[in-house]
């Protein structure tokens, strides 16, 4: 458990990094036929003339899974997974408890780096370079890389995941695993009887709450005002529930533990006095954000900030584009569902070809 000095994390998915070069499958460009507009810029110059099948952009469960659908598909799909970080948030974690197939769980980056084998193993590219830009107008969609090199496809799958917001206090990222989680559904087990606190007033935090009150001795929610935003049911709910206790009008400044969290300090945001709040655990629910800085000026984005996509399918507003995993989901951020939207958006690449 979480309070040992073994870290044992979850499944919540931070997915994806972003992405890089490309080539494999594909049709080649005939001199006079399908040349994109544009494409004899410099930048498209120093980059390869193939137009692949599909480009998957962003390598978390979602995007692996979507390049083995795709290359079981004779796609021959390019990934571009990040120069830094490939393999999503399941990279930093260890143990996994709740992806199905292994009873006795595994560890996260073992996960993903099979994830990843398991694609290449049927013919995906998989490449560690940093996408930058994306340019989804047109047939032929160009994706453009750090290095200013294009690379071109005729359909692009988007799976570069959310990132959990954080407090950007001290001891946040040293305790991340030790005591401090994003995922209370992940790793609210691993709090038997145990002290713990939520930050945050919104619907996430609330029911994050709730949650944890089946496994917790008590329940802190802290949230920096005096009132929640979160919907009257669910505010309703926490009130009623003897177990937890909200600290209103303050925020965590500092996170302490020597090898596991241990104390947070807390400041009052209307007078300024601190306190010190013993816990055994810290779920931090103040909101995710999609990573949609490259397409929200192409793509229809949803309220949430997602990318929307229609009905259960992965189609964005842009055709021959498509998106899974975090990136299109405000409300479930798990890694198997990620997975499975993967699977739905290769299946639509695939479609979408076949009907060009
Ligand atoms: P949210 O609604 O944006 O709420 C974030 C909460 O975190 C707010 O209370 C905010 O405080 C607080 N916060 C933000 N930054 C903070 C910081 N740096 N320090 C301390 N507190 C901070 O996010 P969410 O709860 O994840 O919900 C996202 C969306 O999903 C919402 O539309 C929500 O209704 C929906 N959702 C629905 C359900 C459900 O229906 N069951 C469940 C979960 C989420 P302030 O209030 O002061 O801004």
């Amino acid at each position: 458990m979480i309070g040992t000095k073994e870290r044992k994390m979850s499944t919540n998915t931070t997915t994806g990094g972003l992405f890089g070069n490309a080539a494999l499958g594909g049709v080649r460009l005939g001199a006079a036929s399908t040349k994109p507009e544009g494409a004899s810029t410099p930048a498209a110059e120093q980059g390869e003339q193939t137009v692949h099948n599909v480009i998957i952009v962003g390598a978390g469960p979602a995007g692996y899974t979507a390049a083995i659908y795709a290359a079981r598909a004779n796609l021959s799909p390019v990934l571009f997974a990040s120069s830094v970080s490939p393999g999503g948030a399941l990279m930093n974690t260890t143990e996994v408890e709740n992806f199905p197939g292994f009873i006795e769980g595994i560890q996260g980056p073992e996960l993903m780096t099979n994830i990843g084998a398991q694609a290449e193993r049927f013919g995906t590219d998989i490449r560690y370079q940093d996408v930058e830009k994306l340019d989804l107008t047109g047939e032929v969609k160009k994706v453009i890389l750090a290095d200013g090199s294009v690379h071109l496809a005729k359909t692009v799958i988007l799976s570069t995941g959310s990132e959990y917001r954080k407090l950007g206090v001290e001891g946040e990222d040293r305790l991340s695993g030790y005591g401090v989680s994003w995922c209370a559904t992940c790793d609210g087990f691993f709090f038997k009887e145990k002290d713990i606190a939520v930050v945050g007033g919104g619907d996430s935090a609330l029911e994050e709450a709730l949650f944890l009150t089946t496994f917790a001795r008590k329940v802190y929610i802290i949230h920096r005002r005096d009132s929640f935003r979160a919907s009257d049911i669910m505010q309703k709910r926490a009130f009623e529930n003897p177990k937890i206790e909200v600290l209103w009008d303050s925020e965590v400044s500092a996170i302490d533990g020597d090898s596991n969290l241990e104390k947070v300090t807390l400041k009052n945001t209307k007078d300024g006095s601190e306190r010190e709040l013993p816990l055994n655990g810290l779920f931090i629910a103040i909101g995710s954000d999609p990573r949609v800085d490259m397409v929200k000026d192409q793509l229809t984005l949803s309220e949430q900030g997602t990318i929307e996509v229609q009905g259960r399918s992965s189609k964005t507003s842009v055709p021959g584009v498509f998106a899974a995993g975090d990136v299109i989901d405000p409300t479930y951020r798990q890694a198997i569902i990620a997975a499975g939207s993967g699977a739905v958006a290769a299946l639509d690449a695939q479609h979408y070809i076949e009907n060009m």
